[in-house]
C-alpha cells in the first residue's frame, strides 16, 4: 500500500499550482476507510491564503465523512517533512498517532519514512491528556 500512497502523492504534485514559489508538493494519506485522498499545494497571489499539500489531502478526507487516516506520503523536489501547521493537522487526524508514519519522497524517488512522533513529538491539545 506504500507504493500506492507514494505514487497518489507523486501525482497529486504534478498537478500543484504553484506559480509563486514554484515549490511543488503533492500529498496523500491512507483513510482507515482503504481510501487515499492526494492533495496539492494551491497558492496564491495573498500568500496568506496558500495552503499546503498535506492539509488539501487531510482535508478532503474529512470532507469524504473519513476523520482518521493510517499513513501520509509527500512529494516533493528535495523531500522535505510537513510544514509544523500540516504536522499540527495530521496529528488530529492520525490513528495510532505516535506511531503513524509519514514517507517523505524526493523527486528522484527517495523515501525517507519517519513517524509523526519523530517530526513532531509535542502537539498542542486543548487539554492535558491523561
Ligand atoms: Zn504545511
Amino acid at each position: 500500500m506504500s507504493s500506492h500512497l507514494r505514487e497518489a502523492a507523486a501525482a497529486a504534485r504534478e498537478v500543484a499550482y504553484a506559480p509563486y514559489s514554484g515549490y511543488m508538493v503533492g500529498a496523500a494519506v491512507l483513510g482507515s476507510n482503504g481510501l487515499v485522498y492526494a492533495g496539492c499545494n494551491v497558492e496564491n497571489p495573498s500568500y496568506g491564503l496558500s495552503i499546503c499539500a498535506e492539509r488539501s489531502s487531510v482535508f478532503r478526507m474529512v470532507s469524504d465523512g473519513c476523520n482518521e487516516a493510517t499513513a501520509c506520503a509527500i512529494a516533493t523536489a528535495n523531500g522535505a517533512p510537513p510544514c509544523g501547521a500540516c504536522l499540527q493537522v495530521l496529528s488530529e487526524f492520525a490513528s495510532d498517532s505516535p506511531q503513524f508514519k509519514i514517507l517523505m519522497v524526493d523527486e528522484v524517488g527517495r523515501v525517507d519514512e519517519k513517524t509523526l512522533a519523530n517530526l513532531f513529538p509535542g502537539g498542542f491539545r486543548l487539554r492535558a491528556s491523561s
